[in-house]
C-alpha cells in the first residue's frame, strides 16, 4: 500500500440467493471497517437494488458488467444509465471470466470503459496473464497490451482503479506471492509513467486480485505498490471480507 487510499472490492460473481445475500449484507453492516479504505461490493445484477437499499452507505456498489453504449434494443444487457439510476458507482470491466469464458476482447472492453466513464460510472479495470503466458515469459507484454487498450479508449484515468489479476490465481487458491504481485504492479506503474503521465502513474491505484483471503492479505498489503484488493470467493463471507479490508492497518 502506498499510492492513494486503500481500495478493497468484493466481486460476488454469479453467486448467492435472496436469503444468502440478505445475510451477507447484514454481516457487512455490522462489520467494523477501517475508515481510510474505499470499500466496494459487486453483487449480481438481479440483487443490486436489494443490496443498494439495505447495505450501509459506508460501502459502495459496483456492477460486474455494463453495456457498451446507451441502452435500447440490446436484449439481455444492462445499461450504464440504469446502473447509475439505482445508485451504482462502479463497474468491473475486463474481468478474466468475461475475457476468457465469454470472449470479450480488448477493444470491446475499452469501449465499455469509455462509455461508463462518460456517464460518471467509475471503472475497476482488470488485466492479467494466463498461466501459459506467464510461463512463456510474456506477463508484462500481456498486461501492457491490456493497459494500452484501456488507455487508447479512455480520456482520463481519474475514475479508474486497475486490478491486476493473474488468471492462474483467480478462484484457484493459488495466490501470487507478494513479490510476484509487486513486480507486476511496478511494471504497470512504469508503463503508465512512460505512456500516460508521471502524475497518473503515481495517483492511479493498482489493486491485486487472485485467491486473496483473510490469511494472505496482510503480507500482500505491505507491498508498496499493492493499493488494495479485488476479492472473489472470500468476499462472500462478511467477517473474512472485513479482515481483508482491515489488512491495511
Ligand atoms: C476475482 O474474480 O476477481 C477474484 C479475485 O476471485 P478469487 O478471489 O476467488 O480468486
Amino acid at each position: 500500500a502506498g499510492n492513494g487510499k486503500f481500495f478493497v472490492g468484493g466481486n460476488w460473481k454469479c453467486n448467492g440467493s435472496k436469503e444468502s445475500i440478505t445475510r451477507l449484507v447484514s454481516d457487512l453492516n455490522s462489520a467494523t471497517l477501517e475508515t481510510d479504505v474505499d470499500v466496494v461490493v459487486a453483487p449480481p445484477f438481479v440483487y443490486l437494488d436489494l443490496v443498494k437499499s439495505s447495505l450501509t452507505y459506508r460501502i459502495e456498489i459496483s456492477s460486474q458488467n455494463s453495456w457498451i453504449g446507451k441502452g435500447g434494443a440490446f436484449t439481455g444487457e444492462i445499461s450504464v444509465e440504469q446502473l447509475t439510476d439505482i445508485g451504482c458507482k462502479w463497474v468491473i470491466l475486463g474481468h478474466s471470466e468475461r475475457r476468457h469464458i465469454i470472449g470479450e476482447n480488448d477493444e470491446f472492453i475499452g469501449k465499455k470503459a469509455a462509455y461508463a466513464l462518460s456517464q460518471g460510472l467509475r471503472v475497476i479495470a482488470c488485466i492479467g496473464e494466463l498461466l501459459e503466458e506467464r510461463e512463456a515469459g510474456n506477463t508484462f507484454d500481456v498486461c501492457f497490451k491490456q493497459l494500452k487498450a484501456y488507455s487508447d479508449a479512455i480520456p482520463s484515468w481519474d475514475a479508474v482503479v486497475i486490478a491486476y489479476e493473474p488468471v492462474w490465481a483467480i478462484g484457484t487458491g493459488k495466490v501470487a506471492t507478494p513479490e510476484q504481485a509487486q513486480e507486476v504492479h511496478v511494471a504497470c506503474r512504469d508503463w503508465l509513467k512512460k505512456n500516460v503521465s508521471a502524475e497518473v502513474a503515481s495517483k492511479t491505484r493498482i489493486i491485486y486480485g487472485g485467491s486473496v483471503n483473510g490469511s494472505n492479505c496482510a503480507e500482500l498489503a505491505k507491498k508498496e505498490d499493492i493499493d488494495g484488493f479485488l476479492v472473489g470467493g472470500a468476499s462472500l463471507k462478511g467477517p473474512e471480507f472485513a479482515t481483508i479490508v482491515n489488512s491495511v492497518r
